[in-house]
């Protein structure tokens, strides 16, 4: 089956009619459509399905007995996940799915056979849409998160992973470290859409990742003096906002100058009258960089700026940390064999960092893992305006079916 054929399968799945948006939630109907279709998808080309413990599903190209002088010991695995952020696009995820199928149907179209096992993975609750925190199929797995909180993650409803897994049919007591399953993997490869605009400016179809910089959530908290907005007079005030704002503005600068990214997405205003001077403003900051010094500097420059507003306005200043993910560094001697069997395919892949999380990020922790990145035109992502080309998607199934070959077949 070609790629099309396959993505057309899966592409009304979890598909709200009004926004055109993807709502594949984990353990909802909508995800256990799209499980049926990787089920099914594996089951039309032979490969051995199974759900793990974790919620997590693999098809299985296994092999009589694994050939050990193949390269790097151990299973090569593709994929990605098929989970969606609310009306999130149709690329995110499935396209890492998709292409890993199409890919094993071109190594058989090309009599090529694995001398490893070889498999297509596709994790649960990727983007922690429902439960609130992301790659928790992978983090369950690698053994980067307790079970038992995971199990008591609950979602906007008050149900937890637990009770949610549980009405799915998979047993929640299960959940945990799968040493046996990630021990035997050798290789990880996650093919993703790009969600940024860096292969579009180089000319390229395909990109290598480097690494996932690293990356951390700060909340400000300015306290001023509630009054009113009619009668206070300017010198008078003690206005929250205007230092909130200030520090809003701030941060844009002092992402240019560091080379950083800075957002602040969400405030919270205390107690939020048209009429009235606030109370207090809460800001939460997102911060990324190339590297954790420049992440501290970025930051350090936000919080400098943020105290010389707070000042200037005569209001009060409260910083808290509220996670920080350090950065992740993909496998170089992976990254490099990857390049290098691109370029021998003819596909030039340029290398290029990243500011998102990947569940190939928490699997490098125990794996060697790397990326493979497919261009898209408007850097647009967790949107339903993301979109891949349909020559750059042929292209990554192309790339994809020549890393594999590279790592397990010979
Ligand atoms: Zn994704």
């Amino acid at each position: 089956m070609s790629f099309a054929a396959l993505w057309e399968s899966l592409l009304p799945l979890g598909r709200d009619a009004g926004s055109g948006g993807y709502r594949r939630f984990s353990w909802t109907p909508a995800d256990a459509e799209c499980r049926r279709w990787f089920l099914q998808a594996a089951a039309e080309r032979n490969l051995r399905a199974i759900t793990d413990r974790n919620g997590n599903l693999w098809a299985w190209w296994d092999v009589p007995r694994a050939d050990p002088g193949a390269g790097p010991a151990g299973a090569v695995v593709a994929g990605s996940h098929l989970d969606s952020v609310p009306d999130g696009g149709a690329y995110d995820g499935p396209l890492g799915v998709v292409t890993a199928f199409a890919a094993i149907d071109l190594l058989r179209e090309r009599g090529k056979a694995p001398a490893r096992p070889l498999a297509v993975a596709a994790f649960c609750e990727e983007e922690g849409a429902r439960f609130g925190v992301a790659c928790l199929g992978s983090r369950l797995l690698a053994g980067a998160i307790e079970p038992a909180r995971a199990r008591a993650l609950t979602d906007s409803g008050g149900i937890t992973f637990a009770e949610a897994m549980t009405a799915a049919g998979q047993d929640p007591d299960a959940l945990g470290p799968d040493q046996a399953l990630v021990g035997g993997i050798g290789a990880y490869v996650e093919l993703h859409i790009e969600q940024g605009r860096g292969l579009g400016d180089l000319d390229a179809a395909i990109g290598v990742a480097e690494r996932i910089w690293p990356h951390g959530r700060w909340r400000l908290t300015f306290t001023g003096r509630a009054d009113h907005a009619g009668t206070t007079r300017l010198g008078d005030r003690r206005d929250p906002m205007l230092a909130a704002a200030a520090t809003i503005l701030a941060a844009r600068g002092a992402a240019a100058r560091h080379g950083a990214l800075t957002t602040v997405g969400k405030l919270t205003v205390d107690p939020g009258a048209v009429n009235a001077i606030s109370s207090s403003v809460t800001a939460w900051l997102d911060a990324r960089a190339p590297d954790e010094a420049r992440l501290h500097a970025v930051v350090d420059d936000v919080l400098t700026q943020a105290r010389t507003a707070a000042v200037a306005h005569g209001v009060d200043l409260g910083s808290a940390q509220e996670s920080i993910t350090p950065a992740v560094d993909f496998d170089a001697a992976l990254r490099d064999r990857m390049v290098t069997a691109l370029a021998a395919t003819g596909i030039a892949a340029p290398i290029l960092p990243t500011g998102a999380g990947h569940d190939a990020g928490v699997l490098a922790a125990r794996v060697p893992a790397g990326m493979l990145f497919v261009r898209n035109p408007t850097g647009v992502s967790h949107s339903p305006a993301e979109h891949a080309e349909a020559g750059d998607c042929a292209t990554g199934v192309t790339a994809l079916a020549a890393v594999l070959a590279d790592l397990a077949c010979r």
